[in-house]
């Protein structure tokens, strides 16, 4: 792990304090009627009260807008650590998903606010230095330039409503 991304891995644990899982029907975000939803909470059930490692990560990895304020609450600090590590950078996968999870398009700003809602201002603070790492680094520079710039920016406005 390069020293940038020590010193990142050191703010999120303490920006973020580690939750125990929620329940079943907190980690949903739509509350009826979704059948992504249903599937990704009954799925996640199989790792209650186990250590969370990369297999829930890839669990849900391509289904982040599925899941609610509170199962975010719990499981980002994890992911975040995650794509620190040099199993994701190889991967690619998971750090991809999580940067678009983060940097809505216009219409899907108000979807990802919600998401973000029961993050403090410290906390997103720390995401936005997360993305702002990513951009530092050569490979996700040339991969996803546009993506993390619209992320860096979104996270900035989120601030700023936040402060008001
Ligand atoms: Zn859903």
């Amino acid at each position: 792990m390069s020293n940038d991304a020590e010193i990142l891995a050191k703010e999120i644990d303490q920006a973020f304090p580690l939750i125990g899982m929620p329940s079943p029907e907190e980690i949903q975000r739509h509350s009826t009627g979704c059948p992504t939803c249903e599937h990704l909470a009954a799925d996640l059930e199989s790792y209650r009260d186990k250590l969370i490692g990369v297999e829930v990560i890839r669990e849900f990895h391509q289904e982040i807008p599925h899941l609610s304020a509170k199962a975010l609450q719990w499981i980002l600090p994890y992911y975040l650590k995650y794509c620190l590590t040099p199993e994701a950078e190889y991967s690619g996968f998971e750090t991809e998903f999580l940067i678009y999870s983060l940097a809505p398009v216009e219409e899907f700003e108000a979807d990802v606010t919600c998401q973000l809602s029961l993050f403090n201002s410290n906390q997103i603070r720390v995401l936005r230095k997360f993305m702002a790492y990513l951009l530092s680094t050569h490979y996700w520079r040339s991969y996803c330039p546009v993506e993390l710039d619209r992320g860096i920016a979104f996270l900035s406005k989120l601030l700023i409503s936040q402060d008001l």
